[in-house]
């Protein structure tokens, strides 16, 4: 099933976008099919969770954290993580700085945009993304380098509002790339809109429950 799953997204991908396979709340038994299947790109929301299945799993995988971040979590994973997609703190960047120079590696990271009409979803105005790229402190964090965007929409069905929202994230990445030649990735989509989220430019979508089935939070 996982394997069919993962086929079936990738035969609709344009060759652009990269597939981060949301691996999380699933067992390493899963992760094992989808990386028998060819899958190299995982996703995970929570550190601790990642680092463990990190320890069990075959070294090639490249392992995305996409959930919120808690500081003092950091250490867990910056000598193996590959991506991080939700920064929504200056002083979470500086952490993670600081983490990665103890293992003398540079962390890509992506600064999460608010871009849902929600209260719930976390992520920087567009405003403080600007200001933090601009600003001259960042200079001084030489083991992060910040590679993107990172977006999650509202969770609804209203189309217009998903391409709204998108277009939104994608006009900004598009204006800021201008100054950061680093500014290469705009990780937006999920199983419900990555359609959409594809036709607005993503070009990193980060799929679930379509590729692992449901997930079980019991
Ligand atoms: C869980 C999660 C996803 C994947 O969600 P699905 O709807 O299962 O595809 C994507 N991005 C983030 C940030 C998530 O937490």
């Amino acid at each position: 099933m996982i394997q069919e799953n993962l086929q079936n997204i990738k035969a609709t991908l344009p060759k652009n976008v990269t597939l981060v396979a949301v691996s999380k709340t699933k067992p390493v038994e899963d992760l094992q099919e989808a990386y028998n299947a060819g899958q190299r790109i995982f996703g995970e929301n929570r550190i601790q969770e990642m680092a463990e299945k990190y320890e069990l799993l075959p070294k090639d995988i490249k392992w995305h954290m996409i959930g919120h971040l808690q500081s003092n979590k950091v250490k867990y994973m910056a000598h193996f993580v590959d991506l991080i997609h939700g920064v929504d703190k200056f002083s979470t960047l500086k952490e993670i700085n600081k983490q990665a120079k103890k293992h003398d590696r540079v962390i890509h990271c992506l600064l999460q945009a608010k871009i849902a009409e929600e209260d719930s979803k976390f992520g920087l105005s567009f405003d403080e993304i600007e200001n933090i790229l601009a600003s001259e402190k960042l200079k001084d964090l030489v083991n992060i380098k910040i590679v993107g965007l990172m977006g999650m929409a509202t969770f609804t069905d209203d189309k217009q509002q998903l391409h709204k929202e998108f277009s939104s994230l994608k006009n900004l990445f598009d204006k800021l790339k201008t100054d950061n030649q680093n500014l290469k990735t705009l990780s937006m989509g999920m199983s419900g809109d990555y359609q959409i989220a594809i036709e607005n430019g993503s070009t990193m979508i980060r799929v679930g429950s379509s590729i692992f089935g449901k997930r079980n939070y019991n």
